[in-house]
């Protein structure tokens, strides 16, 4: 059996591999594609720093002109405020969040930050002001100097070990043999899901953007990790207002959300704070009432 068994597994291995690889390169590619749909205006302006008002008025949005993804989308929020995009898979949160970052354009309507459309600011600007932390990031080959760095460039020093120190990493990088200087990505130290997260968290910190979008994980951390970043999260957050947008997968991490908005088929079909929706006895209800038993 075991002789049977063996070639299964190498196989299984290698195909594991050859579907990673596959995935990095569609995401490359993405990249690249993304690029090249979404330019600057002609004379954009280059913004520096914000408070924090962002506004989606009437978005409509689709990948493919045969389908709407989003359509009448409209929401504002005010400087410090967070707020959480909750609905099942496929609802259109993220595609909300990407746009936001403009990594496409809305095809109706309007996406401002205080005020000004995001088309007419320079796509670096706009990029500044948004610090993101992935569900699943990604590091780079390169050491973990290079890729915390990589968010804010003229880092010193201790400021990278201060963020690194907040989200409880600092210790574990200690332990490499080359601290700091250790070799990360597919050529370097495996890392699990839990300290890339920890990374990533560091460097949103790091980039210290005055407007924060954060998917949060699902499986790759446990309950004890996720809670010591979400209170590194508050921390930074309450160091200054700093405007939030969360992509809820475990509603227990979005009970104090200014505002709460429910995203079914690319249309929000709810909102309100959590006590208002649950009054509401509707869609937020039914998956709070789902999640509470599981
Ligand atoms: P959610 O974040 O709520 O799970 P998404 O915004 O990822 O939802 O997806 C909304 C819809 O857009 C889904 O039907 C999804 O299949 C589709 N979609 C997402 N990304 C792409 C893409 N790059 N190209 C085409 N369709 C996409």
């Amino acid at each position: 059996w075991d002789s049977l068994i063996w070639p299964v597994k190498w196989l299984s291995h290698d195909y594991r591999q050859i579907m990673s690889d596959l995935i990095d390169a569609e995401r490359l590619l993405a990249l690249l594609q993304q690029k090249a749909t979404v330019v600057d205006c002609e004379e954009p302006h280059d913004i520096r720093d914000v408070e924090g008002h962002v506004a989606f008025e009437d978005v409509c949005f689709a990948y493919d002109n045969r389908k709407t993804t989003i359509c009448g989308l409209g929401f504002s929020a005010q400087p410090g405020q967070t707020i959480a995009l909750v609905g099942a898979t496929g609802a259109g949160k993220s595609t909300a969040t990407k746009l936001l970052l403009r990594f496409y354009d809305v095809t109706e309507g309007k996406i401002s930050i205080d005020n000004h459309d995001i088309r007419d600011i320079t796509l670096d600007s706009l990029r500044n002001l948004i610090g993101v932390v992935p569900q699943d990031p990604l590091l780079f080959n390169g050491t973990i100097l290079e890729n915390l760095r990589y968010a804010k460039p003229s880092a010193t020093f201790a400021e990278t070990i201060e963020a690194c120190q907040a989200t409880s990493i600092h210790d574990k990088i200690l332990t490499f043999p080359d601290g700091y200087k250790t070799h990360v990505g597919e050529q370097g130290v495996k890392l699990s899901g839990g300290e890339v997260q920890r990374l990533a968290v560091a460097r949103v910190i790091l980039k210290d953007a005055p407007i924060l979008v954060l998917d949060e994980a699902t499986s790759a951390i446990d309950t004890h990790t996720e809670s010591s970043i979400q209170r590194a999260l508050d921390a930074f957050k309450n160091r200054r207002k700093r405007t939030t947008f969360v992509i809820a997968h475990r509603l227990s991490t979005i009970v104090s959300a200014d505002q709460i908005l429910v995203f079914d088929e690319g249309k929000i079909v709810e909102r309100g704070t959590h006590k208002n929706l649950i009054a509401r006895d509707g869609v937020y209800s039914g998956l709070w009432s789902k999640q509470s038993r599981a």
